[in-house]
């Protein structure tokens, strides 16, 4: 386990010493198998335990918005707060109007109007009618509307073709909601509609976890930023970068994205310090299997507490994770390979990024389905098919994407899940049920 080498000045005898600092390790990574491989799920609650939910902040309500509440609201006031029209119309007394048909309307003189927004306080005499529009206060001595579409529309008197009842078309003070009713639960998700129902309520602002700083760093000396030219043989377009970068926004992260297109080590290790300023959590691609260019693999020992470890997966299998700077600051690395960092994003990065959050569940919910056709798998490993579900009225089916291998972005845009094969699977028939993650939920 490699031990960070923060350095701190001690002054002796008019002597400046250097002595290296010892600080934390990583806790004791889970045991791997007799094939020296890590399981899944074990490695992922390896990195659980050791992020934890971002303080909660006060903050405003649309900025809350996708973010998970720290504290139980209940509503300070009654919805709706005053009795009012739910129709264009005129406010009456049912009983005015009891005996109104279009063969014999009745004939009311009009008092007024009543736009909302004015204070309801004008009266309304008896036998007579008080135009209204919607959202108006009910005037004091009205029971109900009579809408405009069953009138002649007058202005200083008013036809009236059908009768109403007592309360019709009146909206009731705290028929929506009374003072008091929780609006928000601890750990809630505030949805749009949970962001109109508080501002409903006067509330403008709440406590919520902060949405997790992510920078998303992609290494690799053959990597050209897309919109760039391919200006020497050999070099390919950056497609991790922005592929894990959108995964984490899709999470309710802040992205920022950062594109080391150099293997050399001093490099990789000022770009990635740089970033640490800015970062609740670092997420890096390629260099971390055993090529001669897997740089962050070498590099990172140096900046912090590292865990490496190969998982029972496929894609996926090269994994780090490591604690850096003076802040302890998380770091997950992924492999390089497009599906192998999109798979390892959705085993492992989108459950510490959901803890950060403290946003509910955590992990992906495995969703039972049908396979549609054969499906083979390595034993001894979880293999992660890129898979497409469909509905065929109320039976999801699933059907494997094109291959196993991992450059294969044009098959991973092409599905909507990850079929989960386990270790002990080698081969699925069609019509055998199978798990699998749904990716865009
Ligand atoms: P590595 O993990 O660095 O050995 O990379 C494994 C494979 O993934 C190589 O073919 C790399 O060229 C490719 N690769 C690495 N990073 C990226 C990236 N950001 N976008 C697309 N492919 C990448
Ligand atoms: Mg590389």
């Amino acid at each position: 386990m490699a031990l960070l080498r923060r350095k701190k000045k001690v002054v002796e005898e008019e002597q400046e010493l250097v002595v290296s600092e010892p600080l934390p390790e990583l806790s004791d990574p889970p045991a791997a198998g007799p094939d020296g491989l890590r399981v899944m799920e074990d490695h992922r609650d390896y990195l659980l335990s050791m992020v934890e939910p971002l303080p909660a902040l006060g903050m405003n309500l649309l900025d809350a918005w996708g973010l998970a509440v720290c504290e139980e609201l209940d509503s300070p006031v009654d919805l709706p707060g005053f009795d009012n029209s739910q129709m264009d119309g005129y406010a009456v007394r049912a009983a005015d109007v009891a005996k109104a048909t279009p063969e014999t309307p009745c004939i009311l003189p009009v008092a007024g109007a009543i736009a909302a927004g004015d204070d309801g306080q004008q009266e309304l005499p008896e036998g007579q009618a008080i135009k209204i529009m919607t959202g108006a206060p009910l005037p004091p001595g009205a029971d109900a509307i009579v809408p405009v579409e069953s009138t002649d529309g007058g202005a200083e008197q008013v036809t009236i073709h059908r009768p109403v009842t007592a309360g019709e078309y009146v909206r009731r003070r705290g028929s929506d909601l009374g003072a008091g009713t929780r609006l928000v639960t601890r750990g809630q998700r505030i949805d749009a509609r949970t962001v109109g129902l508080l501002a409903a309520a006067g509330i403008d602002k709440v406590l919520a976890r902060p949405r997790p700083r992510v920078v998303v760093v992609s290494t690799g000396a053959e990597l050209v930023e897309p919109g760039r030219e391919l200006d020497a043989p050999g070099k390919i377009h950056d497609a991790n970068g922005f592929m894990v970068a959108a995964a984490a926004k899709a999470e309710g992260c802040q992205v920022f994205r950062v594109h080391i297109a150099s293997d050399d080590p001093e490099v990789v290790r000022e770009a990635i310090s740089d970033q640490l300023i800015r970062a609740d959590l670092i997420v890096t691609t390629g260099g971390v299997s055993k090529g001669d260019h897997d740089v962050v693999k070498q590099v990172m020992p140096s900046m912090g507490a590292c865990d490496f470890a190969e998982v029972a997966m496929q894609p996926g299998k090269p994994q780090g994770f490591a604690l850096i700077g003076d802040d302890q600051v998380p770091m997950i690395m992924l492999p390089g390979n497009p599906v192998s960092a999109y798979v390892s994003f959705q085993a492992f990065v989108r459950p510490v990024v959901r803890t950060m959050m403290g946003v509910e569940p955590i992990n992906h919910t495995p969703v039972p389905c049908v396979a549609g056709s054969v499906m083979h798998s390595v034993k001894g490993k979880l293999q992660f098919g890129r898979a497409l579900v469909t509905d065929q009225g109320g039976a999801k089916t699933v059907d494997l994407v094109g291959g196993h291998s991992s450059h294969l972005v044009g098959d991973l845009a092409a599905c909507n899940a990850l079929v989960l094969l386990d270790e002990d699977t080698e081969v699925v028939k069609p019509g055998e049920r199978v798990m699998v993650w749904m990716l865009d939920d």
